[in-house]
């Protein structure tokens, strides 16, 4: 019988997204796995995150001060004494910043093998297939680990309804290590992405790239995203050019982005790319080059002129 503990993130806003989708994963998998799924909820306070984890069978409320707001050192500490202290088969974290760090820190403390970007998991025999995104998402990964294994999941991969349910979860304290009283580092201000933008918190995107020519013509992007209540995002040459503020760019070396509505404008569909708005809801693509590899993940695409789409769409919107 194996177990799975799932990492769950949060903030000062809640419980992250992520973790209910990792709930849900864990539920199939515990139940292949004939265990019971454990959240671990590590924070300084954890009684008003508790109640949002009904999908487990187990909550762990681990507390105390260094937990909050999150410092890596702290997390990876608390994630490494639940292993130890729980021995779970599988462990579940955040293919996220937060998520990365954490994992590796507690594989590599408790000499558990990390399977990273996973985007699907299932139980095979005892043990557990994994398939990852790797070089960016130009290779899946398939990888099978037959003893306790730590797994980071990308965003998306699992429905988040599944581990939305409205359960009662038995509760139980995990006494923090020691060692969070001895920490090396400590946290000393959180600081907002520039401008106090974050384009990972908006619900709709247009975005931006070389294609647009010049930092010029960026006002047709600007009106178009107006129109539709959206933010404007950017490929890594519009920001390499200066012609946008590094917080805008999407990609690998950007932010991860899972809007309902992402429109690419003059973006070629690099995998640097893709790594980080495949998971958009919506996508919609305007690119003049029907080879464009943004069209594989595009879910509507548009192969004609920026220039002369833009402006004619931004009109419509405005006159609808
Ligand atoms: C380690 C590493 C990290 C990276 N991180 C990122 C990252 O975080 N984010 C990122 O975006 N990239 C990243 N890149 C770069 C990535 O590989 C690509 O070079 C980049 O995404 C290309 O940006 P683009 O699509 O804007 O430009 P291009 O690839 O030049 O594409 C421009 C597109 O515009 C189209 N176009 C041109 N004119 C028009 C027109 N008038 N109307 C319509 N379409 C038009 C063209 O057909 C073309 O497809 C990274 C690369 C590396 C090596």
């Amino acid at each position: 019988m194996g177990n799975v503990l799932v990492y769950v993130e949060n903030s000062e806003t809640g419980v992250a997204p992520i973790a209910f989708e990792l709930l849900g994963a864990a539920r199939r998998l515990a139940a292949g796995l004939g265990g019971e799924v454990e959240a671990l909820v590590a924070a300084g306070a954890t009684a008003e995150l508790a109640p949002a984890l009904g999908a487990a069978d187990v909550i762990l409320r681990m507390e105390h001060p260094a937990l909050s707001p999150y410092l890596p050192e702290a997390h990876v500490a608390a994630l490494t004494e639940a292993i130890r202290s729980r021995d779970p088969q599988v462990v579940l974290v955040g293919n996220t910043s937060a998520g990365i760090d954490v994992a590796a820190g507690a594989a590599a403390a408790t000499q558990r093998p990390l399977v990273a970007y996973c985007t699907g998991l299932a139980v095979d025999g005892e043990a557990v297939v994994a398939h990852s995104q790797v070089y960016g998402g130009k290779l899946v990964a398939t990888t099978r680990t037959e003893g306790p294994g730590v797994f980071t999941v990308v965003a998306g991969a699992f429905p988040g309804a599944e581990g939305q349910s409205g359960g009662k979860a038995a509760e139980a304290t995990l006494a923090a290590p020691a060692t969070l009283g001895s920490l090396h580092t400590r946290f000393i201000a959180a600081t907002a992405p520039s401008g106090g933008i974050d384009i990972g918190r908006a619900d709709r995107l247009v975005s931006v790239g070389r294609g647009i020519g010049g930092p010029e013509n960026l006002e047709l992007a600007q009106e178009l995203a107006a129109a539709l209540g959206a933010e404007l995002g950017a490929s890594r040459p519009v920001v390499d050019s200066g012609w946008l503020p590094k917080a805008r760019q999407v990609g690998k070396s950007g932010m991860t982005v899972k809007p309902k509505l992402y429109v690419a404008v003059g973006i070629s569909g690099a995998p640097e790319h893709l790594e980080g708005m495949r998971e958009a809801e919506l996508i919609l693509a305007v690119n003049s080059d029907a080879n464009a590899p943004i069209f594989e993940v595009a879910h509507f695409g548009s192969t004609c002129d920026l220039f002369d789409l833009l402006p004619a769409l931004t009109e419509r919107l405005q006159a609808s």
